[in-house]
């Protein structure tokens, strides 16, 4: 069985460094999509990501 660490039951981590995607560390860049804004952020690794923000 595979060794399974959560620190964020809410949300997802990053599988580098363990930064939860709650938390901004640094805003690449972010523009608006059909389904929101698209943000584009950089993790305390260097890891990019991406995440889309539903806006009602
Ligand atoms: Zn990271």
């Amino acid at each position: 069985m595979e060794r399974c660490e959560r620190r964020e039951e809410a949300g997802t981590t990053c599988p580098g460094c363990g930064w939860p995607d709650s938390e901004v560390f640094e805003v690449v860049s972010r523009h608006m999509v059909s389904t929101g804004m698209m943000v584009y952020t950089r993790c305390p690794c260097g890891r990019l990501r991406a995440r889309t923000v539903t806006v009602p």
